[in-house]
């Protein structure tokens, strides 16, 4: 078991499949041309599945894949289909721009549950977020998995003065889609230009909601970072994640795998361990594995101390998100 010195378990990797991506979402990269990994120094799919194998066999039970857009990798149905040889739950963050080309391979691998991300449900604001013309494929796409019996979640950026005038209308949306909406809380990474009162909270978010809707807890689990709710007479529910204002950190059993093979044991880890460069020299990959563990901080990576009021983005020592894998 991978455990580290405040005794959390890590049973979960995150496997970015690529740092390139067809958005250019504003939160999430910056916006001078983004200098993307040549492919020889990605991991190539047999490194993959040798590495998800080696997690596997010590306890990782869970495997989520990642990008940049996971789905904009040539191989990534192969990819798919390898890792679902193994004995974990499988599933996937996407844009679902491309969800149309592989739909059957996500069936074919098992995969349940689709995560989706979409911050607009404008068809220009799209275009301003994303600084690309797909909403009416995101939304085609979204129709396409709900129809094909996958459970859909849609991951929402809450950013104030660019979307939080629509946190009502998503929860709108679960009133006759049986989707759930969840309201993330905007995280600063390198190049993202995040400012901390851009920050809607998850009680902001709560109090907005409960304006309209009666809110009705769902039942959480161990390592939930999600706070869930039904509301009477939605098919769909809705959640708020807290990363910043509330951070999770106490329970986190995840582990991050960038699309050049580095480990990174939090998503605001300073330090990251060269996995692929070991597994390619024939070196052990395993003692660095634990070794990296060892490292992980208590809370955040060992950064943004404090208020995240008070957070200075300036002295942070990160990836882009995009080149992290979310
Ligand atoms: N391209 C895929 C997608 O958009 O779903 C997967 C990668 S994306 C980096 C993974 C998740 O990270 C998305 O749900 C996105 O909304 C989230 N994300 C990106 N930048 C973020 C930020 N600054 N704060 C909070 N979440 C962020
Ligand atoms: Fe691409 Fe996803 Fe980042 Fe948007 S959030 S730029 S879709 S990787």
């Amino acid at each position: 078991m991978i455990v580290d010195r405040f005794n959390r378990i890590h049973t979960y990797l995150r496997i970015s499949l690529t740092d390139h991506c067809n958005l250019r979402c504003s939160y999430c990269m910056p916006d001078e041309d983004m200098a993307f990994t040549p492919p020889a120094r990605l991991m190539q799919k047999e490194e993959i599945v040798t590495l998800a194998r080696l997690f596997v066999a010590e306890g990782v039970n869970r495997i989520r894949l990642t990008g940049g857009e996971p789905l904009v990798r040539k191989d990534a149905g192969e990819i798919i289909l390898g890792l679902s040889a193994l004995p974990v739950s499988l599933h996937i963050t996407t844009n679902a721009t491309r969800i149309h080309e592989f739909i059957e391979v996500l069936k074919r691998a098992g995969v349940r549950t689709v995560n989706v991300s979409l911050d607009t449900l404008n068809r220009q604001k799209f275009l301003k977020i994303t600084r690309r013309d797909y909403f009416d494929r995101v939304m085609e796409n979204i129709s396409l998995l709900l129809g094909a019996g996958f459970a859909v979640k849609i991951n929402t950026v809450l950013m104030k003065g660019t979307n939080d005038d629509e946190l009502n209308d998503f929860v709108q949306w679960t009133k006759n889609e049986p989707l759930h909406v969840r309201f993330i809380e905007f995280m600063p990474f390198t190049g993202n230009r995040w400012l901390n009162d851009q920050v809607v909270t998850w009680r902001d978010m709560l109090e907005r909601i409960r304006q309209i809707y009666h809110l009705v807890p769902l039942p959480g689990e161990p390592h939930d970072t999600a706070k869930s709710y039904a509301i009477p007479n939605h098919r769909g529910s809705v959640s708020v994640i807290s990363t910043m204002s509330a951070p999770f950190c106490g329970s986190c059993n995840r582990m991050r795998l960038t699309a050049d093979g580095k480990m990174k044991n939090c998503l605001f880890s300073t330090h990251e361990a060269d996995l692929l460069g070991v597994l390619r020299k024939g070196g052990n990959v395993r003692e660095l594995v634990y070794s990296c563990i060892a490292d992980k901080a208590e809370k955040l990576g060992g950064q943004l101390h404090g208020a995240f009021r008070e957070i200075d983005t300036s002295t942070l020592i990160n990836r882009t998100m995009i080149a992290i894998g979310g």
